[in-house]
Parts: structure tokens; sequence; C-alpha cells
């Protein structure tokens, strides 16, 4: 399959966004089924440019990964990106699941420091790596990838430094072999704007990737972001409220106001769309064919 870093250059040159979609592996063989059966090829209405595959704390969904990544480009065709953490991992691990990634014909890798079991914080393990940057060179050096990172347009939530050390520490992590850059969740591009503009102006030019997220509902969104630290604007806070419980009227409000904040990212040039999905179609479906990119 090809490298995102060849599909997001040839789109950038073209001056035209790619959409991409992610999914989480589905605890239920019947759940991963209905993603790669009935999720994913609904989703193909979008023209994604790739999709791409979490992956558990823990390394605990490293085979389902693999398998749903290698899935998906078997029977769909559409480049897809394993996501592979630090979390509980020697080298040798690490190296067994690219090698295991190269044989499946999976090309590109997420590369991220991952979170531990919820309340825990991060440890290296021993043998293996502490931060994400090490993992993106243990990767580089075996020229077989096209390698992704995480961003952060808040700053990462662990950075007490503050965001423009985060900001840096991504520019190292960049400059360490990675092709890409996919954004944390956010919801006020002017975070997204400051973040893009200190790095361009420090000379990364790799392209960035903004993830988005149609909100679906008022208390899931507030668990995300309390986990993510991401902040909500002060006007989804207020229309959360006066929503409250009703699921319908906060998703019919989220996907407008997606709607508006990826057209806004679209006219200040942005590169690339990632919408994390919760293996569900309709939000991205609708979001994606107010933007015209369906057809
Ligand atoms: C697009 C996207 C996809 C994700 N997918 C997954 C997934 O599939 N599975 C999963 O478990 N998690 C996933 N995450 C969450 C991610 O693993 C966590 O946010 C994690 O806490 C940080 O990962 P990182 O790769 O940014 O880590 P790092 O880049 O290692 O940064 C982690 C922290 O260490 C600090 N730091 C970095 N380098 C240094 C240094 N040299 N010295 C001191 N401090 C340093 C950073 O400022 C930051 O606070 C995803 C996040 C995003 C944005």
């Amino acid at each position: 399959m090809r490298f995102i870093r060849d599909i997001l250059q040839e789109a950038t040159e073209a001056g035209r966004p790619v959409i991409s979609c992610e999914f989480f592996p589905a605890k239920t063989p019947q759940g991963e089924q209905s993603l790669v059966e009935k999720i994913v090829p609904r989703l193909k209405a979008v023209n994604p440019a790739f999709f791409s595959v979490t992956y558990g704390a823990g390394g605990s969904t490293r085979e389902k990964t693999l398998g749903i990544v290698d899935a998906i480009q078997k029977q769909h065709e559409v480049p897809t990106m394993a996501h592979l953490t630090c979390v509980g991992s020697t080298r040798n691990d690490i190296g067994a699941v690219l090698d295991e990634a190269k044989q499946r014909g999976i090309d590109n890798i997420l590369a991220l420091r991952g979170d531990p079991p919820s309340g825990e914080a991060f440890t290296k393990p021993e043998g293996g790596f502490e931060y994400s940057h090490e993992l993106v060179e243990h990767i580089h050096t075996r020229n077989e990838f096209s390698i992704g990172v995480a961003g952060f347009p808040e700053g990462h939530i662990a950075c007490t430094e503050g965001r423009e050390v985060d900001w840096d520490r991504l520019k190292a992590k960049v400059d360490s072999g990675a092709d890409f850059v996919i954004t944390q969740l956010f919801f006020d591009n002017a975070d997204f704007y400051a973040f893009r503009d200190y790095l361009r102006e420090r000379g990364m030019n790799q392209p960035i990737v903004a993830g988005i997220i149609p909100i679906l509902s008022a208390r899931q969104i507030q668990r995300f972001t309390e986990l993510c630290g991401s902040k909500l604007t002060r006007e989804i806070t207020a229309r959360l409220d006066e929503l409250g419980d009703d699921d319908e009227a906060v998703s019919t409000f989220g996907i407008e106001y997606a709607t508006r904040q990826c057209a806004d990212l679209i006219e200040n040039g942005v590169e690339g769309l990632h919408f994390y999905t919760l293996n569900k179609s309709r939000a991205t479906l609708a979001v994606a064919e107010n933007l015209g990119f369906i057809q």
C-alpha cells in the first residue's frame, strides 16, 4: 500500500486537503466484523486518503490492531496505518511487531508513547523506550515505513512546562524521522493555528493533519476531554448544558460544529482532516457531505 507521506505530499501540492478516519479494535469478533464489513465500506464514500487503527493499553490489542489493518487493506484497498505504542514493550517486542507489520503489507505506522492503563503513570519499560521520539528513531532506521506522530495544539496534558515546550519536543520527534503529524482532537481553531505557526516558523514543514471529533453525546465528550486535556469552547459548553442528555440533538449540534470547524480549517489551508469516528459512520459522513467531499 502507498506511503502516507506520498499521499499527503501529492495532496499538498494539489492544494486539497485529505480526509482520514480512525477506528479502534472492537472488543468482540462480531464488533470487528461489523467494523470491517459495514462501517469501513460506508466510510469509503468520503474518499478517504487513509484509515488508521489504534493500539490498546499495554500492547493489549497488538494482534487485533495488525489483523484489522490487514483486513481493511485487503478487503477495501485503502492504505491503513497501524498505531504502535511504547507501553510495556521492549525493543525486541517492537521489532517483532514491525516485522509482522511488514510481512502483512502494512507500510504506515503512527509512533506513540501511549498511555498506560487508567490511573497509572507511564514508566519506561525495561529494555524499551521512554519517549516516542526514541520509537520514531527506531522505526526510521529500518527505512521501511512512513511514520506519523501525535501533536497537541493545546500542549500535551502531562507537559507542565507549557505548550511551547511540548511543541519544541514535537519538532524534535519529527526531526527524528517522522513524515507527518496528526493532532489530538481540539475545538478552537485558534489553538491549531498558533501550534502550526509556531512549528512552521521553526522550519517544521511536514504536513499537520487536524484531529476532528464530531460530538455525539455530552457526557462522552466531557469524559474524553478530561482524559486528554482538550478544552471545550464556551459556545460548546453552553449548548451542551442546554441540550443535556438529548443525544440526538447533541449529535446534530456536533455535526454542525464540526462542519464549521472543518470549513474554517480548509479555508486556512489545512493539509488533512482526521476523524475520530469511534467506530461509527453517521457523523463523519454528514460532515464530509456538508463539506462537499461526497459526490
Ligand atoms: C492522533 C493520536 C492517536 C493516538 N493513538 C493512540 C493509540 O492508538 N494508543 C494509545 O495508547 N494512545 C494513543 N494516543 C494517545 C497518546 O499515546 C498519549 O497522548 C500519550 O500520553 C502521548 O503520546 P506521544 O506519542 O505524544 O508521547 P511523547 O511524544 O513521548 O510525549 C509524552 C510526554 O513526554 C514529554 N516529552 C517528550 N519528549 C520528551 C523529552 N525528551 N524530555 C522530557 N519530556 C519529553 C511530552 O512533552 C509529553 O508530555 C493517540 C494520540 C493522538 C493525538
